[in-house]
């Protein structure tokens, strides 16, 4: 076993990399690309297959600093484009899908929450946690089939304890992967249901076959 070896493609690595922090080659990072087009309400930065699904996922599990900023830094282009939708789109709120996980405490409120609070000093609007996970089925959605997914739905809920003002707003909801587009859609029908007038999704990665499906 060769343990300085890349995670996507298992050729050895120079010693010059810090294998902690980006256990990633540079060929295989180049496979992460950014969109620079969004479509109108769905925020997409990177299509997430094969390699690029692997440093996605990667990043998830072991969501450390240096690694993430890496993930940002190509997504430049994306943040950008963002940037200029906001100004157009005027979001009063950035809402981060809430994550099951035991583990979320740990790494900072989990990976959806980590991105929103990127987005947060990119856009400069605040992060507010008014989604609660109301399903009666405890599983994690991760461990899920696809079926399953489409069968059980998370719900959610919408706190009022914050002081948030939702009523006519504009938010962007927040999440790491967008898989079959379930959590999403329950997500964002709470919050219209709460008031808000125009809720957008922004995902970092999400599985290029489900681009197109109606969330
Ligand atoms: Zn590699």
């Amino acid at each position: 076993m060769n343990l300085h070896a890349c995670v996507g493609c298992e050729i050895s690595m120079p010693f010059s990399w810090n294998l902690k922090n980006l256990p990633f080659c540079q060929t295989c990072f180049t496979y992460l690309k950014p969109h620079t087009e969004f479509n109108s309400e769905f925020y997409a930065v990177y299509p997430s297959h094969g390699v690029s699904h692997k440093i996605l996922r990667h990043w998830k599990k072991h969501p450390h600093s240096l690694f993430e900023t890496e993930i940002f830094r190509r997504a430049r282009p994306a943040l950008e484009k963002l940037k200029s939708c906001h100004r157009k789109e005027s979001w009063d709120y950035l809402i981060p899908i809430p994550q099951k996980s035991s583990r979320a405490f740990l790494l900072g409120g989990g990976p959806a929450r980590r991105i929103a609070e990127r987005l947060a000093r990119e856009l400069n609007i605040p992060v507010a946690d008014a989604l609660e996970n109301r399903s009666s089925d405890g599983s994690s959605q991760a461990k899920k089939s696809l079926q399953e997914r489409f069968e059980s739905p998370l719900e959610f809920g919408v706190t009022t304890h914050h002081g948030y003002e939702f009523f006519n707003k504009r938010a962007l909801l927040v999440d790491d992967f967008m898989t079959s587009g379930q959590t999403l859609k329950q997500a964002k029908l709470a919050l219209v249901r709460a008031g808000l007038d125009d809720v957008s999704i922004f995902v970092l990665g999400h599985r290029p076959h489900f681009f197109n499906r109606d969330v």
